[in-house]
């Protein structure tokens, strides 16, 4: 490996650990396990031998927001046994890809999207364990559906055999101050206990929040997957 490799390498490992560290201090303010908080490494736009860097500063989840793009680097990472998961806004004409592709799928908002991979899964004799995205802003320009509407949703996916609902997803608006994104990650987690109890899933675990810049308050709300890309990669172009 030449010398620049080297460096590039470390940095990345440095920013890797860093990362780290918060999370485990943000678990240990609100006296969670840092084990209860797995990271995704959200790798959109980073090329295939960066995520390889990754590999080798120990990541092994990573997130992808284009059915695309994942394909083709997860084709040239076929020798390491990784996780992916997909956490863009997923097309219904997309599904056949995803169901292949991904072990969890974070963004299912719409009755459409979630009979069309019941229907894929189906075809490949699998069982696609899903989140459902909700929009506990209600911002306009946000996917998702409202927090009235995840009810009815979760139990359309419940229903269905080849799905499995693993939990909730959210993206709350950006500011300035990470703190003033608690009350959204808050909110997922009342409507998580609230959904689990309603519908008797047990293992309705998982919250799906938190990302560079907020993701140690979302940790201490509760998240049990954040997903990160700059604090990891630097800054996308
Ligand atoms: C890009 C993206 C992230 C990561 O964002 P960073 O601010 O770079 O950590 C997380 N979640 C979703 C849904 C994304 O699209």
């Amino acid at each position: 490996m030449n010398p620049m490799n080297a460096e590039i390498d470390e940095a990345l490992k440095t920013r890797l650990a860093r990362v780290k560290q918060r999370i485990r201090e943000a678990a240990a303010r609100s006296g969670r396990d840092p084990a209860s908080v797995s990271l995704i490494a959200v790798s959109k736009t980073v090329p295939a031998q960066t995520i390889r860097k990754a590999v080798t500063a120990g990541v092994t989840l990573f997130g992808e927001n284009y059915v695309q793009e994942a394909r083709e680097k997860i084709e040239s990472l076929r020798d390491c046994p990784l996780s992916w998961h997909f956490i863009g806004h997923l097309q219904s004409n997309k599904c056949k890809y995803a169901v292949r592709l991904f072990d969890l799928i974070h963004t299912v908002d719409s009755a459409k999207l979630a009979d069309a991979l019941d229907r894929q899964a189906a075809k490949h004799d699998t069982v696609q364990p899903v989140l459902i995205q909700v929009n506990i802003s209600m911002e306009a320009t946000k996917s998702g559906v409202s927090p009235d509407e995840a009810a009815s949703l979760a139990k359309r996916v419940a229903s269905k055999s080849h799905l499995q609902l693993k939990g909730l997803m959210t993206m709350p608006p950006f500011f300035d101050q990470p703190e003033r994104a608690r009350p959204y990650f808050a909110a997922l987690r009342d409507l998580r206990d609230r959904l689990r109890n309603a519908l008797g899933i047990k293992d309705l675990d998982e919250l799906s929040m938190g990302m560079t810049g907020d993701f140690e308050v979302a940790v201490e709300e509760g998240a049990t997957l954040v997903r990160i890309g700059t604090a990891i990669f630097g800054d996308r172009p």
